[in-house]
Formats: structure tokens, C-alpha cells, sequence
């Protein structure tokens, strides 16, 4: 059987321990072994204790945990070379063949980066003796499949991303408690949400909480958009409503790339001629989750399942796969493929085309 490692990496997602308990228990009943890799990129970078062989128990209870048990960690190492250097030779030294990997599009890229120089990092470790032939031999080939762990839903190619659902239910929850003091008190509240490339949690939670005005980076508003929005706070006062809520994504704009703020969305709602009692709340870490809920204690099940059929179905000539979901059911797709979207995506919003970066995450979108 082969030997698994898995690791999560990047901003901490809801979910991933579920992910990692479907992995590990998987890999296991399929007769492979599974090792854990903690704090992420760091653990692999380092190696010795960081790289813990799991066994069935050691999940235990992982389902119902936020965050990530086994840590995650920004590691700057594994941007150079020489950390994937020291990354490839305590992979080797474990004898783990195969890397399942559950993050973000940052993380995913470096996996990518790791499995194409890998041939040339074995030779190396051996050339500067790190490495014998006879150890190094049965290492040619490293097998990378990706999980996309991200509450902010910002990976085109799969419709949800592992942790995004609990952090809307998150948010929703702030919103409709901030919603109560908002109406007894006839208040205003300008709330900012995470998403500093993508309006998914800001549009979805707006749309959930009956929100008046929200703002996401897809779509700057229009030119003279303060005034729309103060027309549309009006009128909806003018029909009794006595609460205000306007939701901001981090990374809202407008259509000259210039950042909206909610302290600037305050000053035109406490300004004339809506003179609203106006607060801002930033939601902050909250958002990250904590429980996860239901939906993404499931997906990251079935996908941490799929995870190890795709560790076990690949070939040196199949490209590393990652793992989605697209309109309900799991697919697989080039790992490349994805994170270059994502790339793509981040360079039509730089270059205000919105539409372009529209059809890259969503292709029905240019129907
Ligand atoms: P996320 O995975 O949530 O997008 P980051 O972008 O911070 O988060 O990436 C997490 C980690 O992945 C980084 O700390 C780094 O170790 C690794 N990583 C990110 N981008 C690259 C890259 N281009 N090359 C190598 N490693 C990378």
C-alpha cells in the first residue's frame, strides 16, 4: 500500500479536520498508511516530529472541530527551493509517496510547484548525499491530489469550497443579532465581511439577511453610487423598515479599483439627507468559523474519500488532480488547471474586467 501524507495549509478552514479524518481512515481501510503532517508547509520543511503516522484513533472526534487540529502555518521556506529541497528529502526519509494537500489557492500552487521539480530535487539530495540511490530509488514519482479548504468560496472550477457554508452561517448569525439592536434602536450598521478577492460570503450573506446595499469586488457599483445607494436606504425607510444594513466584502471597489471603506460608507449615511445613527462592525475572525455545520462536515468527508481514490488511480502521466464540487456531484480536475484560474481571475479584476473574471469563475456566466 502506499504511504499518505496529508497536511493543511493556509488560512484555517471549518471542515478540514473532516477532511483529514476521512483521509486518514480511508487510506487506512484501503491497506495504505497514513501519515499526519503538521503546520502545514512548515512540517515538511522541518520533518522529525512533524511528521506523526496516524492510526484509526487518532481522529477520533475530528468531525465536530473547527479550525485544523494538526495546525496550519504560512511558511515562507516553502517558497524557495531549498525548503522544497529539505521538504523532498523528509518526505523521502518517511517514505511517503503520496501528499494530499487541503488549503487555499496559495497552497495548492506551492504542491503543484513541489511535484514539478521533484525528479530534480531527488537527483539533487542524492548528488549533495542527503539522499543514496538505493533510498532515493523508489521515489521517482510524487503523487500531489488537492483539497480546497477556504471559507472565503474563492476557487473557480468547484462551486463550494470546504468551510464556506459555516462561515456564512456565521455571519448570518452577527447579522441578524446586530439586526435586533439595529431595529429597536431605528439604527444603521455598516458590517464588513472577509472576501478580499471575492464577494461570495458578502453577496450570499446579504442575500440571507435582507440586507439593503452590499458591495463585493466582482462588481463595483455604479458611478454615482453613493447617491443610489442613500435613494434605496430612503425609500426602504420611506416603507417603514427600521433597521439598515450594508454589508462590505474586504476587498469591495469601485470602478476605479479604489477600495470602498465602511467608515466612508458611514460618513454618507450619518451625512444629509438620511442622517441615520450609523455604527460600524467588522466581523473579523468570528468568520473563520468554529463548528463546522453539517454541510461541510459532508463534503469534506466525500472528498477527503475521493482524495484517496485519486491517490490510488493515479499514474506518473496523470496530472495532480484536485478534488471539487460541481453542481452536486464530486469532480476531479488538473490541480494546474484550477490555481491558473485563479490567477487569471485575480488579473481581470486588476484590469477591471469584470466580466472576463465573471466567466473565468463561473464559464455559464457568458450564457
Ligand atoms: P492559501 O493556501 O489559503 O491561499 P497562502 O497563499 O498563504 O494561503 O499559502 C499558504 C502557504 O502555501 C504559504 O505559506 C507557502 O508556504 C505556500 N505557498 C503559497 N504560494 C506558494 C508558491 N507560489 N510557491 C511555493 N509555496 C507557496
Amino acid at each position: 500500500g502506499k504511504r499518505i501524507g496529508v497536511l493543511t495549509s493556509g488560512g484555517d478552514a471549518p471542515g478540514m479536520n473532516a477532511a483529514v479524518r476521512a483521509i486518514v481512515r480511508v487510506a487506512i481501510s484501503r491497506g495504505c498508511e497514513a501519515y499526519a503532517i503538521f503546520e502545514g508547509y512548515e512540517g515538511l520543511v522541518q520533518g522529525g516530529k512533524m511528521i506523526r503516522k496516524f492510526g484509526w484513533a487518532d481522529v477520533r472526534g475530528y468531525l465536530a472541530i473547527g479550525g485544523t487540529l494538526i495546525g496550519t502555518a504560512r511558511c515562507k521556506s516553502f517558497r524557495e527551493r531549498s525548503g522544497r529541497l529539505d521538504a523532498a528529502c523528509n518526505l523521502v526519509k518517511n517514505g511517503i509517496d503520496a501528499l494530499i494537500v487541503c488549503g487555499g489557492d496559495g497552497s495548492l500552487t506551492g504542491a503543484d510547484i513541489l511535484r514539478k521539480e521533484w525528479p530534480g530535487l531527488i537527483e539533487e539530495l542524492i548528488q549533495n548525499g542527503k539522499l543514496t540511490v538505493e533510498e532515493a530509488d523508489p521515489y521517482k514519482h510524487l503523487t500531489i491530489v488537492g483539497l480546497v479548504g477556504s471559507i472565503d468560496n474563492d476557487m473557480p472550477s468547484t462551486d463550494v469550497t470546504i468551510g464556506a457554508v459555516t462561515s456564512l452561517h456565521r455571519i448570518c448569525e452577527a447579522v441578524d443579532s446586530i439586526s435586533s439592536t439595529a431595529s429597536s434602536h431605528s439604527r444603521a450598521f455598516v458590517i464588513e465581511v472577509m472576501g478580499r478577492r471575492c464577494g461570495w460570503l458578502a453577496l450570499m450573506a446579504a442575500i440571507s439577511t435582507g440586507a439593503d446595499f452590499v458591495f463585493i469586488p466582482e462588481r463595483p457599483p455604479s458611478e454615482n453610487w453613493e447617491a443610489e445607494m442613500c435613494d434605496v436606504i430612503k425609500r426602504h425607510r420611506q416603507l417603514g423598515k427600521r433597521r439598515t444594513i450594508v454589508i462590505v466584502a474586504e476587498g469591495a471597489i469601485d470602478r476605479n479599483l479604489n477600495p470602498i471603506k465602511p467608515d466612508y460608507i458611514k460618513e454618507l449615511l450619518i451625512k444629509k439627507p438620511l442622517e441615520l445613527d450609523t455604527r460600524v462592525t467588522t466581523l473579523g475572525h468570528t468568520q473563520r468559523g468554529g463548528r463546522p455545520c453539517a454541510y461541510d462536515r459532508n463534503l469534506a468527508t466525500i472528498q477527503g474519500v475521493e482524495a484517496v481514490n485519486a491517490v490510488l488511480e493515479s499514474t506518473p502521466d496523470t496530472p495532480s488532480p484536485m478534488i471539487g464540487v460541481n453542481e452536486n456531484k464530486i469532480t476531479s480536475e488538473p490541480l494546474l488547471r484550477a490555481v491558473e484560474l485563479t490567477h487569471q481571475v485575480a488579473e481581470a479584476i486588476s484590469k477591471q474586467d469584470f466580466r472576463r473574471a465573471m466567466e473565468l469563475r463561473d464559464p455559464e456566466f457568458a450564457d
